[in-house]
Order: structure tokens, then sequence, then C-alpha cells
């Protein structure tokens, strides 16, 4: 498959549903996932797209599209609930083949709709009964345990909605890390938050055995953060730089990450050079192309389309040059987004 394929397949997304998909919730959703080409892929679902998927194979215009493709199956521990008649499945998902994703605090201070992100849904899927909005630790302790032994996850991905303490919702996800590590200590969790006001948190989320940090600010573009992440955007940049060089000092280099998302507006130029800076300290910059669904004002008021699939092959490509330049990779994160890299394209183009 070439990777203007997986690009377009990134982008234009597959009609037909996956056995594992999701619908709103943070950052990019409401996707199929499946194994392209042996990698993790989240891929859009599209009614409108020219690519089919049959349960089997990817199809255009009726033909086979040449990708290698393997379905996942539905994991077992969707099947259990907790005693208190809680679908495991609402605690947490399977994402791509091995990794299972959780937002632990389902609500956001930014949801107001002049503050939130214009590409988020976090309190979607919660208004939608498909998830709770508050996971308790030992919920998620139990559903980890479970999709380790039943469905062989290999990492795990905690995200929250942004509280209102100074520690911007990190205390929970601290909780709730060391609830999982004490039941399943070998598996690696990366844990996602903003900027926390005082940087000790940091080490708080790491002594409670956090093995990988996302810090995600999405665009390096002051005027972009402004328009499309007005509450976001309160936090500076310099307030992200001072939290990544923390993260890097306490989870270590390639230990970090953040979502670079294309299609908001950034110069491509500039965010490959912002990418590479970030690379250079440590912090691995997530090429992830910006997936208009339903459900958030992006889509529901601005009508915003995806981008330029040129232009996402473009940085990608660029960006992964460059790290495997200084000889850092996606798959060498212990957990997270970074080392699944289905949301992106990346890891197809070898970052
Ligand atoms: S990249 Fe992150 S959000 Fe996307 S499927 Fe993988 S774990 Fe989930």
């Amino acid at each position: 498959m070439t990777v203007s394929t997986r690009v377009d397949l990134a982008l234009l997304g597959i009609r037909g549903t996956p056995p594992v998909n999701r619908t709103g919730g943070a950052g990019p959703s409401d996707d199929g996932h499946l194994l392209i080409d042996g990698l993790n892929a989240a891929i859009p679902r599209n009614p409108n797209s020219p690519f089919i998927f049959d349960g089997d194979r990817v199809l255009f215009d009726g033909v086979d599209a040449g990708v290698e493709v393997a379905t996942i199956g539905r994991p077992r521990f969707y099947d259990l609930t907790t005693d208190d008649g809680v679908p495991y499945e609402q605690i947490a998902k399977l994402h791509g083949a091995d990794v299972l994703a959780t937002t632990v605090v389902q609500t956001c201070i930014r949801y107001a709709e002049d503050q939130r992100c214009r590409f988020c849904s976090i309190e979607e899927s919660l208004r939608s009964g498909a998830t709770v909005a508050v996971k308790k630790p030992e919920q998620l302790a139990d559903v980890a345990r479970a999709a380790v032994e039943l469905d062989g996850i290999t990492q795990m991905v905690m995200t929250t909605g942004t509280s209102n303490g100074k520690d911007r919702g990190a205390k929970h996800l601290a909780r709730c890390v060391r609830a999982v590590k004490a039941a399943v200590p070998d598996l690696p969790i990366q844990v996602q938050c903003e900027p926390p006001a005082d940087l000790v948190t940091i080490t708080d989320l790491r002594d409670a055995g956090a093995d990988a940090i996302g810090i995600h600010v999405e665009s390096l573009d002051d005027d972009v953060r402004r328009r499309w992440m007005p509450g976001k955007a309160t936090v500076s940049l310099d307030d992200y730089r001072a939290a990544w060089a923390e993260a890097v000092r306490v989870f270590g280099r390639n230990q970090v990450s953040t979502y670079l998302l294309v299609g908001l507006g950034d110069n491509p130029d500039e965010m490959i050079a912002g990418a590479k800076e970030l690379a250079d300290t440590g912090v691995y910059p997530f090429i992830v192309p910006f997936r208009p669904h339903a459900g958030t004002l992006a889509v529901d008021v601005d009508h915003a389309a995806g981008p330029d699939p040129a232009i996402v092959e473009k940085i990608s490509r660029e960006v992964a040059v460059h790290l495997q330049w200084i000889g850092m990779t996606g798959s060498e994160q212990r957990a997270g987004c970074a080392a699944c890299g289905a949301c992106g394209v990346l890891q197809n183009v070898g970052g």
C-alpha cells in the first residue's frame, strides 16, 4: 500500500463498521479500528467515503484497494460488568489491537461553547450514555486486569477532561494509575493532561507509576490556538514548554509526547520546524490529521473540512525523516498514543 492511500484512508475514512470502534469522546474519535500493514489504524467512519470495508477487505470503486488489512475482534472484556452493573466497555475501550484507553473524567471545565476545543466531543459520549462521568480507580483496575487476561492488551492510555483545580485533573489520574499498577504491575501506562499549574504534579504522576506522559498542545501557532481552542489557549505556550521540559526530566527522552493537528491552519513549514524543535528537546511530536466528526463545533457550526492529504503526507514524511535522524520513534514510547500511532501516519513513514 502506498503512503498516499494510507493518508487517504486516514482522511476519507471507510464505509462500514469494524467490530472495534468508538463514537464521540476526547480528541479524534468516531472511528473503526483495524490493523493496516500490521500497524494500528484508527480510520474515521464516513458514509460518503469512496473506500468500503466489507468485513475483510477495503474496496475502492468495488475493487480491492490493495490494502493489507486485518480485523480486530470484539474484545472479550466488553462482555463483563462491574458488581454495580456498569458494563466494562463504558469504563475503558480497546483502541487498535492492544491498547486499553479511558477518559478518567469525561467532563471538562472548558466545555462551554465559547471555550471548548472545536474538534473535541468529550462530553457527547457521556450524554449519549456510552460512558460514565468519573471512572473509579478500582473500576479501572478490574477492567485493566480483565483486558490483559482475556484480550492480551499490552498498554493503557488514560486521558482526562480538565478539572478546575491547579492539578488540572492530574490528581485523579494519579489515583487511577496507582490502582491499575497494583492490579497489573507490568502494564505500561501513559497519562495525558494539560500542563499542571504546579509542575511537581508531573513527578506525582511518575511516582504513581505512569510510564509516559502526553501533554497535548495541538498547535504551536497562538492565532490558531485562540481560534480553535479558546479555553486551552489561555495556557501559554511558555507554560507548555515548561511542562514538557519538566516531563522530559522526570519521564525521560521520548517518553513525553504531544499532538500536533494538521488542518487547523498552521503553516506547514512552521509546524515541521516546531515539531523538529520539540523532538530535539525529547518530546515526540505526534502528527495527527484533524478529523471532522459530528458532535463537534468544527462540524456542527463551522462545517470545517479535513486537511489536504498532500500536506498531511508532506508534514508526516519530513518529521519522520528528522525523527529517524535523531533516533526517536513512536514505537519506543513505553505506552500512549505515539506508541500506538493509529490516529496518524507517522509510523507508516518510519517515525
Ligand atoms: S493514537 Fe491514541 S487515541 Fe488514537 S487509537 Fe491510538 S491510543 Fe487511541
